[in-house]
């Protein structure tokens, strides 16, 4: 016979209320478990659209080579303890930074302090400037930007220009893109110039420019291009000079 006490029937009533309530509670948790986590798939779609929509990649794909001038025993101009290779190459490896942040796909002919040259070259220097030629022209990039600083006797003349060759048509509107760019954020008011003398840019037949993007030999100009904080605003000036030349 199927028999049970009061005090039985008493605890199984209140063994299934206790389960309930805990399954019911467990639901409830359920519940604001996954209402929880659809807010917050939302809110990461929701920044995830945000982060994408300020960053376009503007420069996806585009192949842009960078050429930090001089590098190795050849410092290009010297002043006060002050190496024309160093800044060159801190600037060129700022702009290789934001240039990737836009897609861009970018390479240096130098990623340190030596320079080209093989080894028994008979002459080092032209020997640095043709390899830095050969590794352009074969990438067959979108665009080169050879970057220097200036350097003259007298000590006075400051600010930044660019020097093109005709080798390929382009290179004027270039040149005129980032001059415009450099009168605008870098207080200069030079020009920029075709400059049919200068040996790498004589050979390189892909787009691109001569950026001297100060002078060494001022002072005032030559403590402004050795801080962070000056270098990181020519670097972001030349990405938007690379994006408006694409982009317009
Ligand atoms: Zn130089």
């Amino acid at each position: 016979m199927f028999n049970v006490s009061n005090k039985r029937v008493d605890n199984v009533f209140w063994h299934c209320f206790y389960v309930k309530f805990i399954l019911f509670n467990g639901d409830l948790m359920f519940k604001y478990k996954i209402g929880a986590l659809v807010l917050l798939i939302t809110l990461l779609c929701f920044f995830n659209f945000a982060l994408a929509k300020d960053n376009t990649f503007s420069l996806l794909s585009k192949v842009i080579y960078l050429d930090p001038g001089h590098g190795g025993a050849d410092s290009g101009a010297f002043y006060k303890n002050v190496k024309e290779s160093d800044l060159n190459l801190s600037i060129a490896l700022k702009v290789m930074e934001l240039l990737r942040e836009d897609g861009a796909i970018v390479y240096l002919t130098r990623y340190g302090d030596y320079d080209l040259a093989v080894s028994d070259a008979w002459n080092r220097k032209r020997s640095d400037l043709l390899r830095r030629v050969n590794v352009i022209n074969n990438s067959n990039c979108d665009l080169y930007l050879s970057i220097h600083l200036n350097a003259e006797d007298s000590g006075t003349y400051h600010g930044a220009e660019v020097y093109y060759d005709t080798i390929n048509p382009d290179n004027e509107e270039i040149a005129k893109v980032f001059q415009g760019e450099f009168q605008k954020n870098l207080n200069t008011n030079r020009d920029y110039k075709e400059n049919s003398t200068k040996y790498l840019q004589r050979r390189v037949s892909r787009p691109g420019v001569l950026l001297e993007v100060g002078f060494l030999s001022n002072a005032s100009e030559r403590a402004l291009l050795k801080s962070d904080t000056y270098q990181n605003k020519i670097a972001s000036v030349i990405r938007n000079a690379v994006n408006l030349y694409f982009n317009g």
